[in-house]
Order: C-alpha cells, then structure tokens, then sequence
C-alpha cells in the first residue's frame, strides 16, 4: 500500500526548486544536497525524485532502476566526499519510533570524523 505523501514538506519544496539547497551530486533519480543542520564534518541527504514517505514506501513502491540510481547515488556522494577509506554511516530514520521529521525518504551520509557509539 502507498503511505500518504505529504506534498508541502521541505524536500519536495527543494525537489520544486521553491527552496534553495547546497547541491553536492544528482542523476536521473535522485538528489543529494548538505543537510542544513550538520551533525558530522560531512553530513550529506540523499533523497529520490520521485514521491515517497519512507525507506519502506521507497523500496515496496519504487521501480528497480530508481532504486539502483538511488544506491549509486549514495555510493557517488561517498566516493566524491573522500570517506570511504576512513568510514562513515548511512541513517534513514523511517515513522514515529524512527523520529523522522521530514516526511520525504532520505539517507542521512555522516563522515569526516569518529562518529562514535551509533545510539547514546
Ligand atoms: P530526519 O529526522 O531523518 O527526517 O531528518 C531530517 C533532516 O533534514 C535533518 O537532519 C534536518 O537538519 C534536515 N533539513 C531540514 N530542512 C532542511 C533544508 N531546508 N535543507 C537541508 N536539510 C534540511
């Protein structure tokens, strides 16, 4: 079943070009630009083009070529930010236990330094 895509919220107003975001990387389906509140050196979004709530709508719902350019996208950013040597972590943070704000699938990329324990 397809969750209810909220069309008013942040990242489809960016997808829009309504609001202005720090382009790092795009491709046919997907954008990934710095998130406003950094949490890490390098703390990267990637989000799909297309209109989908969460990980689960995303993956349940999206077509196989969306979700590979999707993943190569994530494999693109880490490439181009020069983590993957050192490490990083890919967050996706999915309903009310998972404390998503923003109700437009996205990966958080966090990087450039020792993230420490994943939970405190
Ligand atoms: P989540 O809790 O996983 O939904 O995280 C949403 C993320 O979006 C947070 O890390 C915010 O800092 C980030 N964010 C919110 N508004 C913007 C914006 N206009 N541009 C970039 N990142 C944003």
């Amino acid at each position: 079943m397809k969750s209810k895509y909220d069309k008013n919220n942040v990242f489809a107003k960016i997808l829009r070009s309504e609001i202005p975001c720090n382009k790092i990387l795009e491709n046919d389906s997907a954008l990934a630009f710095s998130d406003i509140n950094p949490q890490a050196p390098i703390h990267v979004l990637v989000i799909p083009k297309n209109a989908y709530v969460s990980f689960y709508d995303f993956t349940n719902n999206a077509d196989s070529r969306e979700v590979e350019l999707f993943w190569r996208l994530v494999n693109d950013v880490i490439l181009k930010e020069n983590i993957h040597g050192k490490g990083f972590r890919l967050i996706t943070n999915s309903g009310d236990h998972g404390n998503q704000d923003v109700p437009h699938f996205h990966i958080h990329i966090l990087g450039g330094k020792n993230l420490g324990r994943m939970i405190n």
